[in-house]
């Protein structure tokens, strides 16, 4: 597994939240040096400065404070207390949606404005972006760093889309045939893939489906499973063989030696 932008950090709302460190790589406590909403709209959110004097509690003003954004933004700047660099993360809020077609449900989530963190994302130190080996084609290559790039920013549904475009993408490069794709990823079969690996591939296909067709919510880790099976795919349809007629081409060399130097 290659590492990604998704990340855990304990007590991230307190002034000294835990994890590991993204720049020495050591599980470490990190002093919080600031919090903020970047969106929808900047306000800050600092801790109170002592005990007792909570922001809320000193305003002066007769108006209510509005209710937050019930889907937002808030960016954390921590810095590790062993290396003494900064990590920026932010973190993402929404409301518990319901799963399915419960269209009433939904409307209910977000009238309800009942937000909480759903996903903690790394912006710095930057992760590189997971790629697929260049022996895929670029095509293919380009479709799911596309699909990485929108996972990263959680837009989960926009990156199972882009994976399943990438699948379709090593069908046509595999000059596989049929109706639809789950038509072509089976007929991979018959242009050398092992079934397993099509086996695989057609599960990326279901979960691209949902995305466009059937509205189902999905995990960070049920897309990320997804990547790694399509980089599981690629090695053994264009690493591999490549590899193989590497070693094959440097064994024929030595024998073209061997009879040259006899
Ligand atoms: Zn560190």
């Amino acid at each position: 597994m290659s590492e990604r932008s998704h990340v855990t950090i304990e007590a991230i709302d307190t002034r000294t939240p835990t994890g590991q460190c993204p720049n020495c790589k050591l599980n470490v406590a990190f002093d919080h040096v600031s919090r903020r909403d970047v969106w929808p709209a900047l306000k800050d959110r600092p801790f109170a400065a002592r005990s007792g004097a909570d922001l809320s509690g000193a305003s002066t003003s007769a108006e209510p404070r509005p209710k937050d954004d019930v889907f937002r933004v808030v960016q954390h700047i921590l810095s590790c207390q062993n290396c003494r660099k900064t990590a920026v993360v932010h973190q993402h809020w929404g409301p518990d949606l319901p799963k399915g077609d419960d269209l009433d449900g939904f409307v209910e989530a977000v009238k309800e404005r009942a937000s909480k963190p759903r996903l903690l994302v790394l912006v710095h130190p930057r992760r590189s972006a997971q790629t697929l080996d260049e022996a895929a084609p670029q095509e293919v290559r380009d479709l799911f760093s596309e699909g990485t790039r929108c996972q990263e920013a959680g837009a989960l549904r926009a990156a199972a889309a882009m994976y399943r475009a990438a699948v379709e993408e090593l069908c046509k490069d595999r000059s596989a045939t049929g109706r639809n794709l789950k038509d072509k990823i089976a007929d991979l079969t018959n242009r050398g893939v092992p079934a397993d690996v099509v086996r695989d591939l057609d599960e990326a296909r279901t979960l691209g489906n949902w995305s466009l067709h059937d509205g189902l919510a999905f995990s960070y880790a049920e897309v990320d499973d997804v990547a790694s099976l399509i980089q599981e795919a690629v090695f053994v349809v264009y690493v591999q063989p490549e590899q193989r007629a590497a070693l094959r081409a440097a064994r024929q060399q030595r024998r073209d030696q061997a009879r040259a130097g006899a």
